[in-house]
């Protein structure tokens, strides 16, 4: 029998942790200091959804069009640039329940291999992850910067856990996530889903994207686990 290797793709805000607002106010004084439009997130509700994509909509609520290529990445540079000081500063930042537990007990297991499966760009998420000591958990995954489509970019982060799982390794696919946009990506992936509603959406509508598997959070690192090993042989 090949062996079975779990490949288990984490989302970030809503998931892991949540930055208290750290990255939506980075977004405002970047977009401001390039555009000078103040406020620009106001009307935008980043949850789900990826950086390159949160971008093009301020560009379309306040300038009025698509953003170019060129003013996405000068967007995403100063974002970048700003949003270290606004992490470092956050108030209100804090992980999830469960949150390192379930990844101590993941990391334990020899069948496992952890990734990150985000619309932050890396840069970004990495800044996140590192106020809450979370980065050596994740040694690879698929961002914002691989694709503004999230199975895309999904899918980036399951090939480059797939070549480290070895040939041989017969990988199941995970995505845990705290949105519907988590739950469709990861199906289109082909990975079983586990949604968490600790962040943008309640209970009631992560039921509605119809995950495979549904949990209030992950305070009981067992449900994870029994879930892995609950699959048929
Ligand atoms: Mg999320």
């Amino acid at each position: 029998m090949p062996r079975r290797v779990h490949l288990i793709l984490f989302d970030v805000d809503g998931t892991l942790l949540l930055s208290g607002g750290a990255g939506a106010r980075a977004l405002n004084d970047a977009f401001f200091d390039l555009f000078g439009t103040p406020g620009a997130m106001a009307r935008v509700r980043p949850h789900g959804k990826t950086d390159p994509a949160i971008c093009q909509e301020m560009f379309r609520l306040h300038l009025g069009r698509e953003g170019t290529a060129e003013e996405a990445g000068r967007l995403m540079r100063r974002y970048l640039e700003i949003l270290p000081a606004c992490v470092a500063g956050s108030r209100n930042f804090h992980l999830m329940p469960g949150i390192p537990g379930v990844l101590d007990a993941l990391a334990a297991r020899e069948d496992v291999l952890l990734g990150l499966g985000t619309g932050n760009v890396e840069p970004g998420a990495r800044t996140k992850l590192e106020r809450g000591r979370l980065n050596g958990y994740f040694p690879f995954g698929g961002f914002g910067g691989d694709s503004a489509d999230r199975a895309a970019l999904l899918e980036a982060g399951f090939r480059r856990g797939e070549a480290c799982a070895g040939a041989g390794a017969s990988v199941v696919r995970w995505v845990v996530g705290d949105t519907w946009r988590d739950v469709r990506a990861g199906r289109a992936c082909g990975a079983r889903t586990l949604a968490v509603a600790t962040g943008g959406d309640t209970l009631h509508g992560l039921a509605e994207a119809a995950p495979d598997h549904l949990l209030a959070d992950l305070r009981r690192a067992g449900d994870l686990l029994s879930l892995l090993d609950g699959l048929p042989a």
